[in-house]
This record gives structure tokens, C-alpha cells and sequence, in this order.
């Protein structure tokens, strides 16, 4: 944060993290770079808006053609998942509406939508979700940069404007993006850290560092909950799976570890139940 209040600045590094979930969604051209963009952009969204909350950013695609999801964690433990309407990709653009939810304590869920602007692409969508459902001015800019299916690097920033924001500060700040190289440009710098891309957006504004947070790639699927959810299913559908006696195997649409669940377990939940 400056030190007069103005701003508030958040810098991610997200290259493991976005490379985790392509690879695991088998995500490629396009379609990859739309889900790490969205990935990066959520996880800035969580750490300014909701720390200690689970943010999700969802695509919409134009036309019913399918979705994108971000499910980004306060432990900075992030997943993603590719929904496919038939063979084809979500088509992101012009038609195509971007929805955030945050899961607030005791399960309640705040969502919010906007539509992703034909120009700008999600910076400038997740810009005007801040600016219409929370009421925050902020200045967004993400990238990842590919090299085939590997991603070279993967980053952003979000600059917030704080209630102190002097007029003067603003002018300051604004020509400092405006001089500012592209996001691309800065990311493929391999001397681009969090820390410098932090020093190059506040060059010559004191500011303090108020904290430093890990990001991962990671899924949260494991066979227990995997069996709790199989567990609120009707009792006469658990029955008749026990009775096929067969082998049941699901697969984590996620991270895609397969679970294979043995007749002897779905018995355990008819007798608990
Ligand atoms: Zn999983």
C-alpha cells in the first residue's frame, strides 16, 4: 500500500499454478490462455477483495458453448476446469459473461455478473465486475505468455484506488502505467518477480509491503469427501449400485485422479445411514 493511502497493489506471479491447471485440463491454444488469465485474475480478485474466502471466476461462453472455472482457495491452492459444450471449447468474447462467486462463512454464496467486453478481454471484464458489484475503481492487467503447450510465464497485477486517492496521485500513477512496458512484456523477463513487478508500479511512491502469500496449483478432492457426496445420494440408488456388486469408478473432473469405489465401501454408507 502507499503510504498516503491511495493505492493498494497486489502482484502474482501464477506460471506453476496455471501451467498445473492446463495440463490437467488438457487446455490448449486459446482456450488455455483464456483459463490461465482467468485463473490469475481470480486469485488477484481473492487476495483483495476476500483473503480468507473461496473465490470462483466463471466464463460463460457466447452461444451456451460451454464454461471456464477458477476455484481459487485462501491457502492460494488453486484448481481449474474446462466444460465443454459437446466437442467444442467455450468461445470467450463478445457474448460471453463472467461471474464471480465468493463462498462467505457458513456456506452462503455472493455472486456477481458482467459481460466480458468485446475489447479489453477479461482485464477489463474483471475491472468492471469490481467497479459494479463491489464498488472498487481498480486498474487490472494479466497475461500468460505461451510457448506451444508450456507456459513460459504467467502474472498480473491489480492496482485498487483507495477513498484517499488524491488527484495528484492518480495523475502520478496513471502515466506511470501509461510509460509502463506491456504486462506481456514485463512477464517475459525472467527478472520479473511479485517484488519487482511491485517496485516498477510504485517507482517513487513510498509504499509498504503488508504481506506475501504462496500460490499453487492443487485440487481438493480426496475419498473421503468422495464419499460423503456419495453418501447424500438416495438410498435405493446406493442400493442398487451395491447390488450390481460392480467396481465403481469416478474420475476428479479437476486434477483427474480416478477413484475406483469397491461394493464392500457403498455398503458401509446404506448401514451408517
Ligand atoms: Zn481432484
Amino acid at each position: 500500500m502507499t503510504d498516503d493511502g491511495g493505492f493498494r497493489v497486489m502482484t502474482a506471479r501464477t506460471t506453476e499454478t496455471v501451467q498445473g491447471v492446463i495440463d490437467t485440463q488438457g487446455a490448449e491454444g486459446d482456450t488455455a490462455r483464456w483459463l490461465a488469465d482467468l485463473v490469475t485474475a481470480t486469485i488477484l480478485v481473492r487476495e483483495t477483495m476476500s483473503p480468507s474466502y473461496r473465490v470462483q471466476g466463471i466464463i460463460h461462453g457466447a452461444g451456451r458453448s460451454g464454461r471456464l472455472v477458477a476455484d481459487a482457495h485462501p491457502d492460494g491452492g488453486t484448481r481449474g476446469l474446462v466444460q465443454r459444450s459437446g466437442d467444442s471449447d467455450p468461445v470467450v468474447g463478445a457474448g460471453a459473461v463472467l461471474e464471480l462467486m465468493r463462498t462467505l462463512p457458513r456456506g452462503t454464496v455472493h455472486k456477481g455478473m458482467v459481460s466480458v467486453p468485446d475489447k479489453g478481454g477479461l482485464s477489463s471484464a474483471f475491472m468492471a465486475y469490481l467497479q459494479e458489484s463491489e464498488q472498487v475503481v481498480s486498474m487490472i492487467a494479466v497475461s500468460t505468455v505461451m510457448e506451444g503447450n508450456k507456459v513460459r510465464a504467467a502474472g498480473g497485477y491489480l492496482v485498487q484506488l483507495l477513498p484517499e486517492l488524491s488527484e495528484s496521485m492518480l495523475a502520478i500513477m496513471t502515466a506511470r502505467l501509461d510509460d509502463l512496458p506491456s504486462i506481456d512484456t514485463m512477464l517475459r523477463d525472467e527478472a520479473t518477480t511479485p517484488h519487482t513487478l511491485m517496485g516498477e508500479l510504485l517507482y517513487a511512491m513510498p509504499h509498504t509491503l503488508l504481506a506475501d502469500s504462496p500460490l499453487g496449483f492443487q485440487c481438493r478432492c480426496d475419498a473421503v469427501r468422495l464419499m460423503a457426496s456419495l453418501a447424500t445420494l438416495p438410498r435405493h440408488e446406493v442400493m442398487e449400485m451395491v447390488n450390481d456388486g460392480k467396481v465403481i469408478e469416478i474420475q476428479c473432473d479437476y486434477c483427474r485422479t480416478e477413484y475406483r469405489i469397491e461394493p464392500e465401501q457403498l455398503r458401509g454408507l446404506l448401514s451408517k445411514s
